[in-house]
Protein backbone atom coordinates (compact mmCIF):
# COMPACT_ATOMS: atom_id res chain seq x y z
CA UNK A 1 0.00 0.00 0.00
CA UNK A 2 1.22 3.33 -0.99
CA UNK A 3 0.53 5.86 1.60
CA UNK A 4 1.55 9.02 -0.39
CA UNK A 5 -1.16 11.07 -2.14
CA UNK A 6 -1.04 10.36 -5.95
CA UNK A 7 -1.68 14.32 -7.70
CA UNK A 8 -3.61 13.20 -9.74
CA UNK A 9 -5.71 9.62 -9.73
CA UNK A 10 -7.70 7.84 -13.06
CA UNK A 11 -10.29 6.50 -9.96
CA UNK A 12 -10.64 7.64 -6.92
CA UNK A 13 -12.88 5.71 -4.51
CA UNK A 14 -14.79 7.58 -2.06
CA UNK A 15 -15.49 5.13 0.83
CA UNK A 16 -14.39 1.60 2.29
CA UNK A 17 -17.49 -0.68 3.19
CA UNK A 18 -18.14 -3.81 0.31
CA UNK A 19 -19.12 -1.39 -2.28
CA UNK A 20 -15.92 0.30 -2.51
CA UNK A 21 -13.25 -2.09 -1.81
CA UNK A 22 -15.19 -4.26 -4.64
CA UNK A 23 -14.84 -1.42 -7.07
CA UNK A 24 -11.03 -1.26 -5.93
CA UNK A 25 -10.63 -4.66 -6.43
CA UNK A 26 -11.97 -4.60 -10.04
CA UNK A 27 -9.96 -1.35 -10.99
CA UNK A 28 -6.36 -2.57 -9.60
CA UNK A 29 -6.83 -5.64 -11.48
CA UNK A 30 -7.88 -3.47 -14.34
CA UNK A 31 -4.37 -1.76 -13.71
CA UNK A 32 -6.52 1.52 -13.42
CA UNK A 33 -4.23 1.75 -10.41
CA UNK A 34 -7.37 3.62 -7.96
CA UNK A 35 -6.97 5.59 -5.08
CA UNK A 36 -9.63 4.76 -2.00
CA UNK A 37 -10.20 7.34 0.36
CA UNK A 38 -11.24 5.24 3.54
CA UNK A 39 -12.05 8.03 5.70
CA UNK A 40 -10.87 8.89 9.70
CA UNK A 41 -14.15 8.07 11.61
CA UNK A 42 -15.91 9.70 8.47
CA UNK A 43 -19.48 9.84 9.33
CA UNK A 44 -18.89 8.29 12.67
CA UNK A 45 -17.94 4.92 11.34
CA UNK A 46 -14.37 3.43 11.26
CA UNK A 47 -12.78 2.35 7.91
CA UNK A 48 -14.42 -0.50 6.87
CA UNK A 49 -17.72 0.25 7.27
CA UNK A 50 -20.90 -0.60 9.00
CA UNK A 51 -19.73 -3.81 9.37
CA UNK A 52 -17.00 -3.05 11.50
CA UNK A 53 -19.91 -2.55 14.28
CA UNK A 54 -20.88 -6.12 14.05
CA UNK A 55 -19.87 -9.41 15.46
CA UNK A 56 -20.88 -12.50 12.85
CA UNK A 57 -21.46 -12.42 9.36
CA UNK A 58 -23.25 -15.26 8.51
CA UNK A 59 -24.59 -14.34 4.83
CA UNK A 60 -21.83 -13.43 3.10
CA UNK A 61 -20.50 -16.10 0.37
CA UNK A 62 -17.68 -18.35 0.84
CA UNK A 63 -18.09 -18.36 4.84
CA UNK A 64 -19.41 -20.89 6.02
CA UNK A 65 -18.59 -20.67 9.77
CA UNK A 66 -19.50 -17.39 9.33
CA UNK A 67 -17.02 -14.06 9.58
CA UNK A 68 -16.23 -11.28 12.29
CA UNK A 69 -17.23 -8.11 10.29
CA UNK A 70 -14.08 -6.36 10.86
CA UNK A 71 -12.58 -9.49 9.81
CA UNK A 72 -14.12 -9.82 6.63
CA UNK A 73 -13.50 -5.83 5.73
CA UNK A 74 -9.36 -6.48 7.04
CA UNK A 75 -9.59 -9.24 4.41
CA UNK A 76 -11.09 -7.15 1.46
CA UNK A 77 -8.72 -4.38 2.30
CA UNK A 78 -5.93 -6.48 1.83
CA UNK A 79 -7.09 -7.85 -1.31
CA UNK A 80 -7.43 -4.10 -2.54
CA UNK A 81 -3.93 -3.59 -2.00
CA UNK A 82 -2.85 -6.61 -2.71
CA UNK A 83 -3.43 -5.57 -6.53
CA UNK A 84 -2.15 -2.09 -6.29
CA UNK A 85 -5.44 0.19 -5.11
CA UNK A 86 -3.61 2.85 -2.83
CA UNK A 87 -5.47 3.30 0.30
CA UNK A 88 -5.52 6.75 1.83
CA UNK A 89 -7.06 7.10 5.72
CA UNK A 90 -8.46 10.44 5.15
CA UNK A 91 -11.92 11.84 4.71
CA UNK A 92 -13.46 13.43 1.81
CA UNK A 93 -15.36 17.00 2.82
CA UNK A 94 -15.87 18.68 -0.45
CA UNK A 95 -16.01 18.13 -4.18
CA UNK A 96 -16.20 19.84 -7.22
CA UNK A 97 -17.58 17.62 -9.81
CA UNK A 98 -18.43 20.63 -12.07
CA UNK A 99 -15.45 20.40 -14.79
CA UNK A 100 -13.16 17.03 -15.58
CA UNK A 101 -10.68 16.64 -13.73
CA UNK A 102 -12.75 16.11 -11.50
CA UNK A 103 -11.84 18.29 -7.56
CA UNK A 104 -11.95 16.41 -4.21
CA UNK A 105 -10.73 18.21 -0.87
CA UNK A 106 -9.20 16.26 2.29
CA UNK A 107 -10.19 16.85 5.47
CA UNK A 108 -7.25 19.45 6.84
CA UNK A 109 -6.04 20.04 3.56
CA UNK A 110 -6.16 23.12 1.31
CA UNK A 111 -5.02 21.58 -1.93
CA UNK A 112 -7.80 19.84 -3.36
CA UNK A 113 -6.92 15.96 -5.07
CA UNK A 114 -8.15 15.26 -8.72
CA UNK A 115 -9.65 12.37 -10.68
CA UNK A 116 -11.09 11.72 -13.86
CA UNK A 117 -13.78 9.45 -12.17
CA UNK A 118 -15.18 9.35 -8.89
CA UNK A 119 -16.74 6.68 -7.49
CA UNK A 120 -18.63 7.49 -4.30
CA UNK A 121 -19.82 4.56 -2.02
CA UNK A 122 -19.76 6.52 1.49
CA UNK A 123 -22.10 4.36 2.63
CA UNK A 124 -25.16 4.86 5.35
CA UNK A 125 -26.07 4.69 9.12
CA UNK A 126 -28.75 3.03 10.67
CA UNK A 127 -30.70 5.74 13.17
CA UNK A 128 -30.85 5.42 16.99
CA UNK A 129 -32.95 6.22 19.31
CA UNK A 130 -30.34 6.92 22.27
CA UNK A 131 -32.41 5.17 24.91
CA UNK A 132 -31.20 4.30 28.11
CA UNK A 133 -29.57 0.86 28.10
CA UNK A 134 -28.86 1.47 24.43
CA UNK A 135 -24.90 1.43 23.85
CA UNK A 136 -24.68 -1.52 26.69
CA UNK A 137 -26.88 -3.62 24.86
CA UNK A 138 -26.49 -2.81 21.11
CA UNK A 139 -25.26 -5.78 19.09
CA UNK A 140 -26.28 -8.02 22.24
CA UNK A 141 -29.87 -7.98 21.69
CA UNK A 142 -30.35 -4.86 19.73
CA UNK A 143 -29.76 -4.64 16.17
CA UNK A 144 -30.92 -2.52 12.61
CA UNK A 145 -31.17 -5.10 10.66
CA UNK A 146 -33.72 -8.44 11.21
CA UNK A 147 -31.91 -9.87 7.90
CA UNK A 148 -28.86 -9.51 9.12
CA UNK A 149 -29.07 -10.63 12.69
CA UNK A 150 -33.02 -12.13 13.09
CA UNK A 151 -31.22 -15.61 12.39
CA UNK A 152 -29.14 -15.75 15.53
CA UNK A 153 -29.70 -17.96 18.29
CA UNK A 154 -30.19 -15.48 20.98
CA UNK A 155 -33.41 -14.63 19.42
CA UNK A 156 -34.94 -18.44 18.39
CA UNK A 157 -38.23 -18.79 20.40
CA UNK A 158 -37.79 -15.37 22.45
CA UNK A 159 -40.07 -11.84 22.48
CA UNK A 160 -39.05 -9.40 19.93
CA UNK A 161 -39.47 -5.69 19.55
CA UNK A 162 -39.54 -3.74 16.43
CA UNK A 163 -39.33 -0.37 16.68
CA UNK A 164 -40.63 1.85 13.88
CA UNK A 165 -44.71 2.40 11.69
CA UNK A 166 -43.54 2.06 8.00
CA UNK A 167 -42.93 -0.61 5.53
CA UNK A 168 -39.56 -1.41 6.65
CA UNK A 169 -40.74 -1.96 10.10
CA UNK A 170 -43.59 -4.53 9.06
CA UNK A 171 -41.50 -6.04 6.67
CA UNK A 172 -38.57 -6.97 10.00
CA UNK A 173 -41.88 -8.11 12.22
CA UNK A 174 -42.76 -10.44 9.71
CA UNK A 175 -39.25 -11.78 9.00
CA UNK A 176 -38.62 -11.97 12.28
CA UNK A 177 -41.87 -13.76 13.22
CA UNK A 178 -40.35 -16.90 11.58
CA UNK A 179 -37.21 -16.87 14.51
CA UNK A 180 -39.07 -15.08 17.46
CA UNK A 181 -42.07 -16.61 19.88
CA UNK A 182 -43.54 -13.26 19.05
CA UNK A 183 -42.73 -10.02 17.45
CA UNK A 184 -44.40 -6.82 19.40
CA UNK A 185 -44.24 -3.57 17.25
CA UNK A 186 -44.06 -0.18 18.47
CA UNK A 187 -46.02 2.31 16.76
CA UNK A 188 -45.56 6.41 18.52
CA UNK A 189 -48.63 7.42 16.39
CA UNK A 190 -52.15 6.24 16.22
CA UNK A 191 -51.59 4.11 12.46
CA UNK A 192 -49.13 2.46 10.45
CA UNK A 193 -47.29 4.58 7.68
CA UNK A 194 -46.95 1.18 6.06
CA UNK A 195 -48.39 0.72 2.86
CA UNK A 196 -52.00 -0.39 3.22
CA UNK A 197 -51.10 -4.43 2.03
CA UNK A 198 -47.94 -4.32 4.42
CA UNK A 199 -50.32 -2.76 7.07
CA UNK A 200 -52.84 -5.48 6.68
CA UNK A 201 -50.67 -8.48 6.44
CA UNK A 202 -48.74 -7.05 9.52
CA UNK A 203 -51.88 -6.99 11.34
CA UNK A 204 -53.04 -10.01 10.47
CA UNK A 205 -49.84 -12.29 11.31
CA UNK A 206 -50.42 -14.59 14.08
CA UNK A 207 -47.62 -14.03 15.50
CA UNK A 208 -47.32 -10.05 15.33
CA UNK A 209 -48.81 -7.73 17.72
CA UNK A 210 -48.94 -3.81 16.88
CA UNK A 211 -49.37 -1.19 19.94
CA UNK A 212 -49.93 2.24 18.95
CA UNK A 213 -49.25 5.19 20.92
CA UNK A 214 -46.21 3.47 22.40
CA UNK A 215 -42.98 4.26 22.79
CA UNK A 216 -39.47 2.49 24.42
CA UNK A 217 -38.29 4.39 27.01
CA UNK A 218 -35.10 2.07 28.07
CA UNK A 219 -33.44 -1.72 27.56
CA UNK A 220 -32.97 -3.32 30.46
CA UNK A 221 -31.16 -6.58 30.87
CA UNK A 222 -28.29 -8.34 32.06
CA UNK A 223 -26.12 -6.78 34.67
CA UNK A 224 -22.72 -7.89 33.20
CA UNK A 225 -19.65 -7.29 30.78
CA UNK A 226 -21.67 -8.55 27.46
CA UNK A 227 -24.81 -9.04 29.62
CA UNK A 228 -27.61 -9.55 26.96
CA UNK A 229 -30.90 -7.39 26.91
CA UNK A 230 -34.31 -9.45 28.36
CA UNK A 231 -36.55 -6.35 28.55
CA UNK A 232 -37.68 -2.96 27.13
CA UNK A 233 -39.59 -0.45 29.22
CA UNK A 234 -42.65 1.13 27.09
CA UNK A 235 -44.66 4.39 27.91
CA UNK A 236 -47.83 4.86 26.38
CA UNK A 237 -47.70 8.45 24.74
CA UNK A 238 -51.68 9.20 25.63
CA UNK A 239 -52.29 7.71 29.26
CA UNK A 240 -48.61 8.51 30.67
CA UNK A 241 -49.25 4.66 31.64
CA UNK A 242 -45.35 2.85 31.57
CA UNK A 243 -44.86 -0.95 31.56
CA UNK A 244 -42.02 -3.37 31.24
CA UNK A 245 -42.28 -6.07 28.45
CA UNK A 246 -40.44 -8.88 28.78
CA UNK A 247 -37.95 -8.64 25.40
CA UNK A 248 -34.73 -10.79 24.19
CA UNK A 249 -34.51 -8.72 20.52
CA UNK A 250 -34.63 -5.17 20.04
CA UNK A 251 -34.98 -3.89 16.20
CA UNK A 252 -34.92 -0.46 15.15
CA UNK A 253 -36.78 0.43 11.76
CA UNK A 254 -36.47 4.01 11.92
CA UNK A 255 -34.76 4.93 9.04
CA UNK A 256 -30.90 5.24 8.27
CA UNK A 257 -29.13 8.27 6.88
CA UNK A 258 -27.06 8.34 3.42
CA UNK A 259 -23.56 9.84 3.98
CA UNK A 260 -24.59 12.79 1.37
CA UNK A 261 -24.69 15.96 2.69
CA UNK A 262 -21.22 17.15 0.91
CA UNK A 263 -22.85 15.77 -2.53
CA UNK A 264 -26.01 17.78 -1.76
CA UNK A 265 -27.05 20.34 -4.86
CA UNK A 266 -23.81 17.87 -6.73
CA UNK A 267 -25.27 15.14 -7.21
CA UNK A 268 -28.65 13.95 -8.09
CA UNK A 269 -30.63 12.52 -4.99
CA UNK A 270 -34.05 11.05 -3.40
CA UNK A 271 -36.04 13.26 -1.39
CA UNK A 272 -34.40 11.23 1.80
CA UNK A 273 -30.76 11.96 0.49
CA UNK A 274 -30.15 8.86 -1.36
CA UNK A 275 -28.13 9.18 -4.56
CA UNK A 276 -29.98 8.91 -7.62
CA UNK A 277 -28.48 6.30 -10.52
CA UNK A 278 -29.72 5.58 -13.84
CA UNK A 279 -32.30 1.88 -12.96
CA UNK A 280 -29.63 -0.72 -13.68
CA UNK A 281 -26.37 1.12 -13.43
CA UNK A 282 -24.45 2.95 -11.27
CA UNK A 283 -24.35 6.25 -13.48
CA UNK A 284 -25.31 9.37 -11.76
CA UNK A 285 -26.60 12.42 -13.24
CA UNK A 286 -22.80 13.33 -13.72
CA UNK A 287 -20.94 11.32 -16.69
CA UNK A 288 -17.77 9.96 -14.60
CA UNK A 289 -19.36 9.66 -11.16
CA UNK A 290 -20.96 6.45 -10.24
CA UNK A 291 -22.57 5.74 -6.71
CA UNK A 292 -22.40 2.31 -5.39
CA UNK A 293 -23.42 0.72 -2.13
CA UNK A 294 -25.82 1.70 0.62
CA UNK A 295 -25.66 5.48 -0.09
CA UNK A 296 -27.88 4.62 -3.12
CA UNK A 297 -29.46 1.83 -1.67
CA UNK A 298 -32.43 2.11 0.72
CA UNK A 299 -34.06 -1.08 0.19
CA UNK A 300 -31.65 -3.94 0.76
CA UNK A 301 -28.89 -2.47 2.33
CA UNK A 302 -27.05 -6.13 2.55
CA UNK A 303 -23.11 -5.82 2.35
CA UNK A 304 -23.42 -8.63 -0.62
CA UNK A 305 -25.72 -5.82 -2.89
CA UNK A 306 -23.23 -3.39 -1.75
CA UNK A 307 -20.03 -5.26 -3.05
CA UNK A 308 -22.62 -6.50 -6.53
CA UNK A 309 -23.27 -2.54 -7.03
CA UNK A 310 -19.12 -1.74 -6.75
CA UNK A 311 -18.42 -4.22 -8.97
CA UNK A 312 -21.11 -2.48 -11.14
CA UNK A 313 -19.73 0.96 -10.60
CA UNK A 314 -15.72 -0.61 -11.41
CA UNK A 315 -16.96 -1.89 -14.77
CA UNK A 316 -18.72 1.41 -15.65
CA UNK A 317 -15.73 3.25 -14.48
CA UNK A 318 -13.80 1.36 -16.65
CA UNK A 319 -16.16 1.64 -19.95
CA UNK A 320 -15.88 5.39 -19.24
CA UNK A 321 -12.65 5.96 -18.85
CA UNK A 322 -11.64 3.53 -22.10
CA UNK A 323 -13.93 5.95 -23.93
CA UNK A 324 -12.21 8.57 -22.86
CA UNK A 325 -9.33 8.12 -24.25
CA UNK A 326 -10.15 7.09 -27.41
CA UNK A 327 -11.87 10.39 -27.60
CA UNK A 328 -8.57 11.69 -27.15
CA UNK A 329 -6.66 9.49 -29.17
CA UNK A 330 -9.59 10.21 -32.08
CA UNK A 331 -8.62 14.34 -31.40
CA UNK A 332 -12.61 14.77 -30.31
CA UNK A 333 -13.75 16.18 -27.09
CA UNK A 334 -10.77 16.16 -24.30
CA UNK A 335 -11.46 13.80 -21.73
CA UNK A 336 -10.75 15.91 -19.30
CA UNK A 337 -10.45 19.95 -18.86
CA UNK A 338 -14.13 20.44 -19.99
CA UNK A 339 -17.17 20.97 -17.99
CA UNK A 340 -18.75 17.91 -16.99
CA UNK A 341 -22.20 17.05 -18.11
CA UNK A 342 -25.19 14.94 -17.34
CA UNK A 343 -25.21 11.67 -18.79
CA UNK A 344 -26.57 11.26 -21.98
CA UNK A 345 -28.49 8.20 -22.52
CA UNK A 346 -30.99 8.96 -25.79
CA UNK A 347 -34.08 9.76 -24.18
CA UNK A 348 -33.96 11.63 -20.92
CA UNK A 349 -32.45 9.07 -18.11
CA UNK A 350 -35.18 8.35 -14.94
CA UNK A 351 -33.02 8.15 -11.91
CA UNK A 352 -33.56 6.38 -8.69
CA UNK A 353 -31.69 4.58 -5.95
CA UNK A 354 -30.36 1.27 -6.13
CA UNK A 355 -28.89 -0.18 -9.66
CA UNK A 356 -29.85 -3.47 -8.68
CA UNK A 357 -33.18 -2.88 -9.45
P1 LIG B 1 -20.51 1.20 4.54
O1 LIG B 1 -20.32 -0.14 5.09
O2 LIG B 1 -21.70 2.00 4.91
O3 LIG B 1 -19.19 2.00 4.66
C1 LIG B 1 -18.99 3.28 4.14
C2 LIG B 1 -17.65 3.79 4.64
O4 LIG B 1 -17.35 5.01 3.98
C3 LIG B 1 -17.60 4.09 6.14
O5 LIG B 1 -16.48 3.48 6.72
C4 LIG B 1 -17.48 5.60 6.22
O6 LIG B 1 -16.67 6.00 7.32
C5 LIG B 1 -16.77 5.90 4.89
N1 LIG B 1 -17.04 7.27 4.49
C6 LIG B 1 -18.21 7.95 4.58
N2 LIG B 1 -18.03 9.20 4.14
C7 LIG B 1 -16.73 9.32 3.78
C8 LIG B 1 -15.95 10.40 3.28
N3 LIG B 1 -16.47 11.61 3.08
N4 LIG B 1 -14.64 10.17 3.03
C9 LIG B 1 -14.08 8.94 3.24
N5 LIG B 1 -14.79 7.90 3.72
C10 LIG B 1 -16.09 8.08 3.98
N6 LIG B 1 -25.07 -6.87 5.93
C11 LIG B 1 -24.99 -8.16 5.61
O7 LIG B 1 -24.99 -8.51 4.44
N7 LIG B 1 -24.84 -9.13 6.59
C12 LIG B 1 -24.80 -8.83 7.91
O8 LIG B 1 -24.70 -9.71 8.77
C13 LIG B 1 -24.88 -7.45 8.27
N8 LIG B 1 -24.85 -7.08 9.57
C14 LIG B 1 -24.90 -5.76 9.89
C15 LIG B 1 -24.83 -5.40 11.22
C16 LIG B 1 -24.87 -4.07 11.58
C17 LIG B 1 -24.77 -3.67 13.03
C18 LIG B 1 -24.99 -3.06 10.57
C19 LIG B 1 -25.02 -1.60 10.95
C20 LIG B 1 -25.10 -3.43 9.24
C21 LIG B 1 -25.06 -4.77 8.87
N9 LIG B 1 -25.14 -5.17 7.55
C22 LIG B 1 -25.04 -6.49 7.22
C23 LIG B 1 -25.32 -4.19 6.47
C24 LIG B 1 -23.98 -3.90 5.80
O9 LIG B 1 -23.03 -3.59 6.79
C25 LIG B 1 -24.11 -2.75 4.82
O10 LIG B 1 -25.12 -3.03 3.88
C26 LIG B 1 -22.80 -2.54 4.07
O11 LIG B 1 -21.72 -2.38 4.96
C27 LIG B 1 -22.88 -1.29 3.18
O12 LIG B 1 -21.66 -1.18 2.53
P2 LIG B 1 -21.18 0.13 1.79
O13 LIG B 1 -20.03 -0.31 0.97
O14 LIG B 1 -22.30 0.81 1.15
O15 LIG B 1 -20.59 1.11 2.89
Amino acid sequence: MSTSTPPHSKVIIIGSGPAAHTAAIYLSRAELQPTLYEGMLANGIAAGGQLTTTTDVENFPGFPKGIGGSELMDEMRAQSIRFGTTILSETIERVDFSTRPFKLWREYEDEPVTASCVIIATGASARRLGLPGEEKFWQNGISACAVCDGAVPIFRNKPLVVIGGGDSAAEEAMFLAKYGSQVTVLVRKAGLRASKTMAKRLLAHPKCKVRFNTVATEVTGEDKERGLMTGLRVKDVETGTEEHLEANGLFYAVGHDPATEMFRGVIEMDEENYILTRPGTSYTNVAGVFAAGDVQDKRYRQAITSAGSGCIAALEAEKFLAEQEDEDVQGGVEGDNQAAKPVQNGDAPEYRSNPLL
